[in-house]
């Protein structure tokens, strides 16, 4: 029995407990490229390990909060957001009646230290400590609500959510969560007094009106369509090595297996990604393929999924 791709992320827009999620979890932008350009390039395996072990982490916090958390809040996951000419991203953001929590979730695994001069350390390598880029970020976000006309209360946490991590020599310092106190933490957020209303709602689509989606500061090699690897990224390990098997497309390297009809779909946003620019007809999508679904079924899913533009030859879809 193969996987089945359907189960990959938390998916859910509605009120869950008490509080109430106005943004879901996504894939960021930047890892979908990833994931993509490493398949069909072989480039950006770093990065792409990188970003997928991230969002392990934030998926996992997302899965604790949204079955202990019970207060009465505003949740926003993911946010890419600019004050100034200054972007700054937030892994998770809560808003409760007077108090904005953001949170960044690191999925950091092994030993780090603080070495005498409280610099954080990997064994002898130097590693960036998050709490500063925290720390810039609550900044940001201050001003960023100032301008819009808010002042709440901006708490920023660090939480460290990889079982396997141990931090020595941390400073006291009740901003950082480490693994074994996150279950405490969430506790603590659902003893505060907290209401919400309309204004916290306007306030969290506002905020999600104002996000980037993608990293400003991602950088991505050149690519063209010609020089990509042809066919179809299997979608749960991202390689290209499925094959068809009646209806089902079967990935020789995980066993996940997708509806054909789903994995079109899916390949149209690939390339639409990719090549914001380019007419996706049926010829197209054939080729990116690698040939191997035929032209009906790509044709009945662009007409089912996307809207047609022009007619006959000239026809494409958006
Ligand atoms: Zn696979």
């Amino acid at each position: 029995m193969g996987k089945s791709c359907k189960i990959k992320l938390y998916f859910k827009i509605m009120k869950v407990g008490g509080f109430m999620l106005i943004k879901p979890r996504q894939v960021p932008k930047e890892l979908s490229m990833a994931r993509s350009l490493n398949a069909r390039m072989d480039v950006l395996a770093e990065e792409k390990w990188k970003i997928e072990k991230g969002l392990t982490g934030e998926v996992k916090f997302d899965a604790l909060t949204d079955g202990m958390l019970q207060n009465k809040c505003c949740i926003i996951n993911g946010l890419w957001l600019k004050s100034g000419d200054s972007a700054f991203q937030i892994d998770k953001l809560m808003i409760f009646l007077r108090k904005i929590y953001l949170i960044d979730v690191k999925n950091y695994e092994g030993d780090y230290h603080f070495d005498a001069e409280g610099r954080l350390k990997k064994g002898e390598t130097f590693i960036r400590d998050p709490l500063n880029q925290l720390e810039r970020a609550e900044t940001l976000f201050r001003k960023l609500q100032h301008q819009y006309g808010y002042n709440f209360t901006i708490e920023s946490f660090l939480v460290y959510i990889n079982p396997e991590f141990t931090l020595y020599n941390a400073p006291q310092n009740h901003f950082v969560i480490l693994p074994t106190q996150v279950n405490k933490f969430l506790k603590k957020l659902n003893m505060e007094y907290s209401k919400i209303n309309e204004g916290h709602e306007k306030l969290a689509e506002l905020l999600v009106s104002l996000d980037l989606i993608d990293s400003p500061y991602a950088n991505y090699p050149d690519y063209s369509f010609k020089g990509l690897a042809k066919g179809n990224c299997c979608c749960m390990c991202h390689r290209l090595s499925t094959f068809l098997r009646g209806i089902r497309l079967v990935c020789r390297d995980c066993g996940a297996e997708e509806p054909v009809d789903d994995a079109v779909v899916r390949n149209v946003r690939e390339i639409m990604m990719l090549f914001p620019e380019m007419k996706i007809t049926t010829k197209v999508v054939y080729e990116w393929l690698g040939g191997h679904i035929s032209k009906r079924t790509i044709s009945r899913n662009l007409i089912k999924h996307f809207k047609s533009v022009g007619v006959k030859k000239n026809r494409y879809y958006t």
